[in-house]
């Protein structure tokens, strides 16, 4: 085989270098310690985002609860407000420990951002955040609107043609795509969706059906921004949503981890010493995770562990933190194909903002093989009666990668004694279309040989 220069270096200098990585090219599963984590209070001064423009980005949604209220129905968005459930799901616990042999040593809850309002996948934290504080920012400069005032205007035909003069474009493998195209075309932007090959068809259509424009690229997600980026610094009226390097999806994210610390306190459930809170994060480039994990850390710093799960076809963060290279390398650097199930993850370079904020924060990372996803989507399906997109069950796979192959957090779930709280992040699905559910459904059960 040839050998590569990647980011300055030969590939077979990079793998001598990094042995796991020899297994993450033949994309075989792996879980990695990250040796950059710190103990918080070492880091925590020089964390470039305080709690207070946490605090700020979620007052902000806040604002645009009259917005929401008005905008959509009840049905549609509860309360006005952006906030998914806390399930505990003790029958996939057992479902799980039967079939991989394990131990939870502690219970398993499920944050349900699939139930997300409107966009049905964690991405309507990030990538409605974005565009409101954007949609925000242009009311007040123009006179229109203060933060004191009622937001119920911006769902008004005043705003609307004031936003139509103004547009919005993104690149995205699908669930971006659907979270800014209905919440731009909502307030009255004009939005462009750049979407990737991955994008599956019903979330072009659902787009169309909203009035958004979406414009399909034989390509990858890297691609897909690309030409999003090009297209929009034409035009100075246009917005670009870029989810490659957004610090502002990042802290729309990040609000998630107050909602959790409530709902965490609302179920009695501790977190301390001895009760480590851990959760697994589905990892695409990284805002999500990377959001979710900074909040987390503000709040309950060293008694939160946060690991992020890949697909073996598409390890972005991995490469990226593994080789301290962050966005300067991408998976098909190093041959993988970036070709995977998991449309919601199948990126191949990380965001040039998520590894950075979350290097010293970061547990862990594992890769899951696609099989194993839908097997998980057939047990959590069969056992609780909720259905995934194939995405969100990456999170499901990690105490059973941590139990098995962890080092430090396998000693710290082990002195636990039974008390450690697992959350699995489950980042999208209640959208997906019935005949699609089932097929996803039928796949893991002929997978499990059922
Ligand atoms: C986008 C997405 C993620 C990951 O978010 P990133 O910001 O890309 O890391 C996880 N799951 C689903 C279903 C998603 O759509």
């Amino acid at each position: 085989m040839m050998d590569r220069m990647i980011a300055g270096k030969l590939e077979s200098k990079w793998l001598e270098e990094y042995p796991l990585l020899k297994k993450v090219v033949q994309t075989e599963e792996v879980y990695w310690e990250n040796p950059s984590w710190r103990p918080y209070q070492t880091v925590a001064d020089a964390l470039p985002i305080k709690q207070g423009e946490i605090d700020e980005a979620a007052a902000l949604f806040q604002r645009f609860i009259p917005f929401f209220t008005e905008a959509f129905s009840e049905a549609e968005l509860p309360g006005g407000k952006i906030i998914s459930p806390l399930k505990g799901i003790s029958e996939m616990k057992k479902e799980l420990e039967a079939f991989y042999g394990m131990d939870f040593n502690g219970d398993l809850w499920l944050k349900c951002d699939n139930e997300l309002p409107v966009a049905g996948s964690i991405k309507a934290r990030g990538g409605f955040y974005e565009i409101l504080q954007h949609a925000e920012k242009l009311a007040i400069d123009h006179g229109m609107i203060e933060k004191d005032g009622n937001y119920a205007a911006f769902h008004s035909e005043k705003f609307q043609s004031f936003f139509a003069k103004y547009s919005i474009a993104v690149g995205s493998t699908g669930n971006l795509g659907l979270s800014i195209g209905i919440i731009s075309a909502k307030l009255g932007f004009r939005v462009t969706v750049h979407m990737s090959r991955d994008a599956k068809d019903w979330k072009k259509e659902k787009l169309r059906s909203y009035g958004v424009q979406v414009v399909e690229h034989p390509a990858d997600f890297s691609v897909a921004v690309e030409k999003g980026r090009e297209e929009c610094a034409a035009d100075p009226a246009c917005y670009f949503v870029d989810d490659e390097d957004s610090k502002a999806l990042f802290l729309g994210y990040s609000v998630a981890a107050r909602e959790l610390e409530k709902q965490l306190k609302e179920n009695n459930i501790q977190v301390d010493e001895q009760h480590p809170l851990i959760v697994y994060l589905p990892c695409g480039v990284g805002g999500g995770p990377g959001g979710v994990t900074y909040g987390l850390k503000q709040i309950f710093g060293d008694h939160a562990h946060c690991i992020f799960a890949e697909p073996t076809h598409s390890p972005a963060m991995l490469v990226g933190m593994m080789t301290g290279m962050h966005d300067k390398v991408s998976v098909q650097d190093f041959g993988i194909d970036n070709l995977t199930a998991a449309d919601g993850l199948a990126v191949g370079r990380p965001s040039g903002f998520a590894g950075p904020m979350v290097e010293h924060l970061l547990s862990a990372i594992y890769t899951i093989g696609d099989d194993e996803l839908y097997k998980l989507l057939y047990l959590l399906n069969r056992s609780e009666g909720i259905t995934l997109e194939p995405s969100a069950l990456a999170g499901m796979y990690g105490p059973y990668q941590l139990t098995g192959n962890g080092q430090k957090l396998k000693e710290t779930l082990r002195k636990s004694n039974g008390r450690a709280t697992h959350v699995v992040w489950a980042t999208g699905g209640r959208l997906v279309p019935e005949q699609e559910a089932k097929q996803f459904i039928a796949e893991g059960k002929r997978l499990m040989n059922e």
